[in-house]
């Protein structure tokens, strides 16, 4: 898709970023930001379908037209099964279609890659940028941010079976900002 409502093409720019996905549309803000000029192209089309609208129905979206749906090479890791890959083709990518659950790797994740070499990746290193990206309805916390871009904030409207899916296994040992 391509707008040119608000924006003349230009001939140069000192970025082009492919893909306004999560990651295509945070760098390009980023640039944006700095002051430099940014072209972001997006094979996807425009997300105001009903079904990114209201994300109450965002199952949806899974083998629609928002989704590129890609046939996964059968795996004996994945017992050989047969299925298609969610992927957003759409002006947000995945962030338009997605179930909107926010969370976090596991604490010992990060520091295993830290220790395999992956420097700035410990826990404590990443744990700063995630609290710098959300803006947390409950305010900020040792673990929550808050003034960040990302508002989160926990379910409104809860089931009793979701409830109590939500309350991990005591054996699970989460941290308390997971309950
Ligand atoms: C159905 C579904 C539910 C999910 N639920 C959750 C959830 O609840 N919580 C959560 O944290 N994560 C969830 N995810 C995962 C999350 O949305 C993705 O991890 C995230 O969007 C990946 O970001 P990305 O920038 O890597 O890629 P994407 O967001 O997929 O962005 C890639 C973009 O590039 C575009 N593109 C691709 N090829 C080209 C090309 N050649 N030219 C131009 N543009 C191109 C695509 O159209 C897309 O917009 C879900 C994903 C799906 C699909």
């Amino acid at each position: 898709m391509i707008d040119t409502s608000n924006k003349e093409i230009q001939s140069h720019y000192d970025f082009i970023v492919v893909g306004a996905g999560a990651a295509g549309s945070v760098l390009a803000a980023e640039l944006s930001a700095s002051g430099a000029q940014v072209l972001v192209i997006e094979s996807g089309g425009s997300d105001d379908a009903p079904t990114i609208m209201n994300p109450s129905i965002w199952f949806y979206n899974v083998g629609g037209p928002l989704d590129y749906h890609l046939p996964i090479t059968p795996l004996p890791q994945l017992n050989n099964r047969k299925f298609n890959m969610a992927l957003g083709h759409v002006l947000g990518g995945g962030t338009s279609i997605n179930a909107m659950v926010w969370m976090r790797g596991m604490q010992r994740d990060f520091d295993g890659w830290a220790k395999n070499g992956a420097k700035g990746w410990a826990f404590a290193d990443v744990l700063p940028v995630f609290k710098q990206q959300e803006d947390w309805e409950g305010g900020a916390n040792e673990w929550r941010g808050s003034g960040g871009p990302i508002h989160s904030a926990g379910q409104k409207i809860l089931t009793q079976r979701r409830q109590s899916s939500l309350k991990p296994p005591a054996r699970w040992a989460c941290p308390s900002w997971m309950t």
